[in-house]
């Protein structure tokens, strides 16, 4: 289970999150809505301390950590479980599509060089990219550069997938493809966190929908509750929005 409780964040002046709680049990899919601005990436970011919260307690199994007594040493902890998906892919450019999705097994977990070639291999399999080991980034479309960055999280075999806006950098004839490749994942039951703008994902594939707007968690709820009736008036105006 991963229990985010009470945090914030601030850029200067402006508080960006304003005492954020958020749990997520074991496999389950969540997908953070809301308008541009509201902190979705920043809550997503302060899960693995790519952004240090100000404040606040994040939980990971087992695992606590104090956003204001946090050491290096609880920060590496933290980041060993979990693994992030960017939105424009963050691909080492100068590495083959096998290289990128074992860099972190081997530099990171320290794994062997043949434990973290089988792992990879196994991974662009599920990803439908075992055809292409050995081209660059460069030579792949969008959809297919998210795929290995999708493979490069999943290798990690992290407590929780981290997704920042996955598909929102693609042509929109890209989108169904990685769509779909995260939708296969989430059947294999991994815990999963996604910021998206992709309605017909959340509901469809999203376990919990959570909606934010100005720092906070407005509503949230299972997807039929959240899309069908949403309480709240700030939601309802999103959803007319998007829909
Ligand atoms: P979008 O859907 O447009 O990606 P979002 O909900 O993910 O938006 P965030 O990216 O978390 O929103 O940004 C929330 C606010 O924090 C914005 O006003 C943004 O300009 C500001 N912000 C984010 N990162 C930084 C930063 N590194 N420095 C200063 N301000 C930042």
């Amino acid at each position: 289970m991963i229990r985010l409780s009470a945090i914030r964040k601030s850029f200067g002046k402006q508080e960006v999150l304003r005492g954020i709680d958020l749990t997520v049990e074991k496999g389950e899919v969540v997908a953070i809505l809301g308008p541009s601005g509201s902190g979705k990436t920043t809550l997503l970011r302060c899960i693995n301390y790519l952004e240090r919260p100000a404040e606040g307690q994040i939980a990971i199994g087992e695992y606590q950590l104090d956003a204001k007594k946090a050491t290096k040493k609880d920060i590496h902890a933290l980041r060993l479980r979990t693994a992030m998906v960017f939105q424009n892919y963050n691909l080492f450019k100068h590495k083959t599509v096998l290289e990128n999705v074992m860099e972190g097994l081997v530099i990171v977990r320290k794994l062997p060089k043949d434990e973290a070639r089988r792992i990879s291999l196994e991974v662009l399999e599920k990803v439908g990219l075992a055809s292409k080991l050995d081209a660059y980034p460069s030579s792949l479309s969008g959809g297919q550069q998210q795929r290995v960055g999708i493979a490069r999280a999943l290798a990690l075999n992290p407590e929780v997938l981290l997704f920042d806006e996955p598909t929102s950098a693609l042509d929109p004839e890209l989108v169904g493809e990685v769509l779909e490749v995260i939708r296969r994942i989430a059947k294999e039951g991994i815990t999963m966190i996604v910021v998206t703008h992709e309605m017909g994902f959340a509901r469809d594939v999203a376990n919990h929908v959570v909606f934010m707007d100005g720092g906070v968690v407005v509503e949230e709820g299972k997807p039929e509750e959240l899309f069908g009736s949403p309480k709240e008036e700030r939601t309802r105006q999103f959803l007319k929005r998007y829909s």
